[in-house]
């Protein structure tokens, strides 16, 4: 059981954020914001998906008007994406932005910022202040080594918390965000030592689905194992549902999301496996898809190490030549045709 870290507890829109609280799953819509109905669509779907909060870009004056009317028609607190404005930041809080995630790097003037925590207080909005490497000048460099980096890093992140801390603003989330993994790691580590602020964490860019969950995996597992981050986004070039699914199977394996839907164990096969298992659990695969219980599965090639090793699934199939074993929580239940795996299998995980 992983020990979260000890944080405030912020609280965006009706969701908590912070170390009594889940862990918050987010994600970004993809659409034009201009384009309410695409948004409100997606922005749904991601809720479906398992997103709590769903952050929405406002690079432009049409952007924050389109975000009013996007608030008003879904049930999901929305984070308004600023980059560079402070009145897009202050029409996205007025606009009804649960909170907005601002890089104060982006926006030199300290009057500005003191007219968004001024309105962020009004109305009761969250603030997320990232750092981003990339926006440091003297990070723009490669050879810079890692320990600079995330020292010049963790300077610019207590010199935008004073701006706020001095205008007794704290209703506040951390990011510090990079491309590299073992500097995301580093960078987040020293965060969480050195402030007791929830994090929200991510890559800056990983790529696309298939080259992006490694990364994403490593960062976000390492750094949530270690009970560090409070929210999280994964980062891929692809639809934010596939973000959102990667970020919940990176919680499952943690522990820190609990199952709905079944698990699938799979042997990695050798010479021993008295069937082409792949194309067995393939066909596994496709018939748990209909199953709502969280139920573990195995689907393993052989009766030398398969039942043993899938002793603690609910259900198991160990196959032999042309028929498979198939074993409820370890006990071995009946004798089947290869032809009957899957029927069989479907009909013991009804009776589960
Ligand atoms: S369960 Fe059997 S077939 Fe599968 S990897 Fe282990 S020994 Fe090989």
């Amino acid at each position: 059981m992983i020990k979260r870290r000890r944080t405030k507890t912020i609280k965006v829109g009706q969701v908590r954020i912070g170390s009594s609280a889940p862990v918050v799953i987010q994600s970004m819509t993809k659409v034009p914001t201009v384009d309410i109905a695409r948004c409100v669509k997606q922005v749904n779907q991601l809720a479906r998906a398992g997103c709590r909060l769903v952050r929405i870009a406002v690079p432009t004056r049409a952007d924050t008007a389109a975000f009013a009317k996007i608030v008003q028609k879904v049930n999901v607190p929305l984070i308004a994406d600023v980059h560079f404005s402070p009145r897009r930041a202050i029409e996205a809080i007025e606009a009804g932005a649960a909170k907005v995630r601002l890089n104060p790097g982006n926006i030199k003037n300290r009057e500005s910022i003191h007219r968004i925590i001024d309105a962020a207080r009004m109305h009761r909005t969250a603030v997320r202040i990232g750092v981003n490497e990339a926006s440091i000048r003297d990070l723009k460099r490669q050879d810079v080594p890692i320990k600079k980096r995330t020292a010049l890093m963790l300077k610019e992140m207590k010199k935008y918390l004073r701006l706020f801390e001095n205008h007794n603003f704290t209703q506040l989330i951390l990011s510090a965000k990079s491309r590299d993994v073992l500097r995301t790691i580093e960078i987040n580590r020293m965060i969480a030592e050195t402030f007791d602020y929830p994090i929200h964490l991510g890559l800056t860019h990983a790529g696309l689905p298939e080259d992006a969950q490694i990364p994403s995996s490593i960062t976000l597992g390492t750094l949530l194992a270690e009970g560090i981050g409070d929210t999280i986004r994964v980062s891929a070039a692809d639809s934010p549902i596939i973000e959102t699914e990667i970020a919940k199977q990176i919680l499952i394996a943690l522990g820190l999301y609990e199952r709905t839907r079944p698990e699938l164990i799979v042997c990695p096969t050798c010479a021993r496996a008295g069937i082409d298992v792949i194309k067995l659990a393939r066909r596994v695969e496709k018939a748990l898809r209909s199953i709502d219980k969280p139920v573990r599965v195995a689907v393993m090639g052989c009766v030398v190490n398969g039942p043993g090793e899938a002793a603690d699934a609910d259900l198991a199939v160990c196959a032999a030549k042309n028929k498979g074993y198939i074993y409820r929580k370890g006990r071995k239940i009946s004798t089947v045709p290869e032809s009957k795996i899957i029927p069989t299998l479907l009909k013991e995980l009804k009776k589960l």
